[in-house]
């Protein structure tokens, strides 16, 4: 790895873990935070759970697991040029939609819906959740003891009263501070990774087309680029033209930009990062850019009547699994009816089990308790 810049994350210097352990030996802090991470059950389940379209209807489309590494590699490619930890931005990456519900918002509306009156449902928290307290692999501890710099990139958004709750990584919420700036970086390339991958996803859904899109300024700017390099080209060749034109002007875009916010801030090492203003940045344009961009996914992608129909039954399927476990524990599997015995906590516990589900777990599942005509249980 190349030199670290004084105001990047340095492992030699990490706040450390919740419980104490040696130092690894052959790797820093960082790798093997993420080496736990990729060993992970919920790691693994991220093949399976979707962000816009539910796994079943194609074999082609991102699921958070293609995403998650779409996210390292894009937070990669800018942490060196900035000279940030690479390693650390990489495990934030692939760490950071753990906590998802199985059916992306959809599935985690509904859930925070029914845990509306037992403290809600946040799938950042609930992220935090599973590398802290739910992952079972280890003998000295619950969850995966993670670093406080991957712990802190993890929760990227959280509710001042659940940030109240969580002690030392819940403060920078009410503080009103920020993260290193790996977190900030997997946060932003998060941004990146979907808008670009989710109009390739659209296009293929055939639910919005080229043309619909030309009306995006960014999108027809890099059509015309596409088209000027290769005269002739069209259809799927030129949509990846496009798209990884974008990805690149962001990519350069956030880089320039986040340089000069830190040539100008100056911070001397990762608590001043803490202490100042937000300093991975896209250009004011870039924003008004992904602004459009983003504006229309929302109207015409994830508001398409065909997503909404898709939507309404997720939210379905969430919130009668919800009901039928919290209003007989029997329903549950063994292992979480002992969780629920011992929390004295059926609701968190139902939560965290519809939580873990993948979108085609949760279909089948639903099935079990809910089709007359199943008869297997
Ligand atoms: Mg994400």
């Amino acid at each position: 790895m190349a030199e670290l810049a004084p105001y990047a994350a340095n492992p030699e210097k990490s706040r450390g873990r919740r419980i104490a352990e040696d130092r690894p030996e052959g790797r820093t802090e960082f790798q093997r935070d993420r080496d736990r991470i990729i060993h992970s059950s919920a790691f693994r389940r991220l093949e399976y759970k979707t962000q816009v379209f539910v796994n079943h209807e194609g074999d082609l489309f991102r699921t958070r697991l293609t995403h998650s590494i779409e996210v390292a590699q894009i937070a990669r490619s800018i942490a060196r040029n900035l000279a940030l930890n690479e390693d650390l931005v990489e495990a934030i990456s692939l760490a950071h939609d753990l906590g998802h519900t199985p059916f992306g918002h959809a599935g985690q509306d509904a859930l925070n819906e029914c845990m509306a009156s037992h403290g809600g449902f946040e799938h950042n928290l609930q992220s935090l959740r599973v590398v802290d307290l739910l992952e079972e692999r280890y003998g000295a501890f619950d969850g995966l003891n993670l670093s406080f710099e991957t712990r802190e990139g993890i929760l990227k958004h959280c509710s001042a009263k659940n940030a109240a709750l969580l002690g030392e990584i819940g403060e920078r919420f009410l503080k009103g501070r920020q993260p290193g700036l790996e977190a900030q970086l997997a946060n932003l390339a998060d941004e990146v990774a979907y808008n670009n991958h989710d109009v390739d996803d659209g296009l293929r859904s055939g639910l919005i087309t080229l043309e619909e899109l030309r009306s995006v300024p960014i999108f027809e700017r890099h059509v015309e680029m596409a088209r000027a390099a290769f005269p002739e080209i069209s259809g799927r060749r030129l949509i990846h033209e496009t798209v990884r034109r974008m990805i690149n002007s962001q990519v350069i875009d956030l880089t320039r930009q986040s340089l000069a916010n830190i040539e100008k801030t100056g911070p001397g090492d990762i608590d001043a990062v803490r202490e100042s203003p937000q300093l991975i940045t896209f250009s004011a344009e870039m924003k008004k850019a992904q602004h459009e961009l983003k504006q229309f996914l929302r109207t015409r992608l994830y508001q398409h009547y065909k997503v909404t129909r898709m939507s309404a039954k997720a939210r379905r399927i969430v919130s009668d699994l919800f009901h039928a476990f919290t209003s007989d524990v029997r329903l549950l599997p063994a292992q979480f009816q002992e969780t629920a015995e011992e929390s004295g906590n059926i609701m968190r516990v139902t939560s965290d089990y519809i939580a873990g589900m993948t979108d085609r777990y949760a279909i089948r599942e639903h099935r079990r308790l809910f089709a007359v005509e199943e008869i297997a249980l």
